[in-house]
């Protein structure tokens, strides 16, 4: 499972930036694109982060919408995932954003 390998990388990566302190909670950005399934990690977390200083941490997961501009008349949208369309009927999209899937913040105790 896709979801997992990414879990431990981002718990991994929390625990190695606070070694010295338990974390209390976990503010994850998951973009429309990404992607990742944030249902997924959010059952993945509680089963990779015990024994680690995130054991027992809240997961909070937000999910910004995508954002594409059409290449043809350079209208941004959001798109409707999997369908990147515009309006004007061109699939010449370039993705903006809603691809990212970052730690936007880490409470510790
Ligand atoms: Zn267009």
């Amino acid at each position: 499972m896709h979801e997992l390998a990414i879990t431990e990388g981002v718990v991994a990566a929390v625990a190695e930036r606070v070694p010295q302190s338990k974390v209390t909670s976990v503010l994850l950005e998951i973009g429309a694109l990404s992607g990742v399934v944030a249902e997924s990690v959010r059952f993945c977390f509680d089963l990779v982060t015990e024994g680690t200083s995130l054991e027992g941490a809240e997961l909070e997961i937000v999910e910004p919408a995508a954002v594409c501009r059409c290449r043809t008349c350079g209208a941004e949208f959001a798109p409707d995932w999997p369908i990147l369309l515009c309006a004007c009927g061109s699939a010449d999209v370039a993705i903006m954003s809603g691809q990212d899937l970052r730690i936007l913040s880490v409470e510790v105790a």
